[in-house]
């Protein structure tokens, strides 16, 4: 992916130049990953440019900057309508949005000490993560447990879990990596959230396992109303290499389907059925053209 640049990125309250959006290399965020952030999607839809549970998002944003301690100066809606401003102000209708709040300049030790919390929001178009089927294989690394980070928080310096599972699939001639939990079942992708599907029924692993990924909610909140059985549960490799269908989702992903796993074809190695039928309805939802899930769309109003 090459980033695609915008006019503006929102900094602590201002609206900054691209070129001149930078920090101070003594940031402790860049020598720690004392960051925390969300990866949010807008849409092009028929009444506009909508973002895509855009409160969520931010919640779950306050909720990772509260694990870290971070004082954030801005409230909810204040950080809501900066990412509305932001997308209106470039102009932009598919964009992949970042809002990103990290400890700044202030000290060189570990602890944090008397340095505020910086927040921004960059928006860039975008469009699609992985245009195709993807191939995945188990990764050596496995997730954080709940004893080691706080659990359903996007804090950066976890994503360096992440990135060594990465590196270790493509090196390896995979799309990407699946982890485990420290128990050994299955947890996720790198970032994002896996379902199974078995017998028309849906699983995913557990909320104790894996991110609480709002895409993840959204699909089981759809299938139930498709009437598709959803469940969250612990999920075995077993589980996943016997499947019928299987697919990734998260905000930057969307829903992309897993053909295979270390190497055996998932189904018939092609997209699903129950997976087109989901990736068709949330794709629906979030070009607006579903009426019930309007509650999930904010417009820049
Ligand atoms: N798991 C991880 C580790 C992630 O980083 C992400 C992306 N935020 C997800 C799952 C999917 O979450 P969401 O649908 O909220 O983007």
């Amino acid at each position: 992916m090459g980033v695609k640049t915008a006019e503006f990125i929102w900094m602590d309250g201002k609206l900054v130049k691209w070129q001149d959006a930078g920090v101070h290399i003594m940031t402790h965020g860049l020598h720690y990953g004392t960051s925390v952030f969300e990866g949010i999607r807008s849409y092009k839809t028929p009444k506009g440019t909508a973002i895509f549970r855009l409160g969520d998002h931010i919640e779950r944003l306050i909720y990772s900057a509260n694990a870290m301690s971070m004082d954030i100066k801005f409230k909810k809606l204040q950080l809501e309508d900066a990412a509305k401003n932001l997308v209106k102000i470039n102009k932009q209708g598919d964009a992949y949005i970042r809002a990103l709040a990290y400890y700044g300049y202030g000290n060189v030790g570990v602890f944090p000490r008397d340095i505020g919390a910086n927040v921004a929001i960059i928006s860039v178009p975008w469009e699609k993560y992985y245009a195709g089927n993807v191939r995945i294989m188990t990764s050596v690394y496995r997730r954080h447990s709940e004893k080691s980070t706080v659990f359903g928080t996007k804090i950066g310096g976890n994503y360096s879990n992440s990135v060594l599972a990465m590196f270790e699939a493509r090196k390896n001639g995979y799309d990407e990596a699946l982890m485990l939990d420290y128990e050994g079942y299955v947890s996720e992708g790198p970032a994002e959230n896996i379902f199974l599907v078995k017998n028309g029924r849906l699983t995913t692993p557990s909320s104790r396992s894996a991110l609480h990924g709002i895409t993840r909610s959204s699909i089981m909140e759809i299938a139930n109303s498709l009437g598709i059985a959803a469940r969250e549960g612990k999920v075995t490799m077993k589980d996943v290499k016997n499947a019928d269908e299987l697919f990734f989702c998260g905000t930057a992903t969307e829903i992309v389907p897993v053909i295979s796993v270390d190497g055996r074809k998932i189904g018939d190695g092609e997209i699903g059925r129950i997976t087109s039928r989901l990736r068709n309805e949330f794709y629906s939802i979030v070009r607006g053209e579903n009426k019930k899930y309007f509650g999930w769309l904010a417009f820049l109003g």
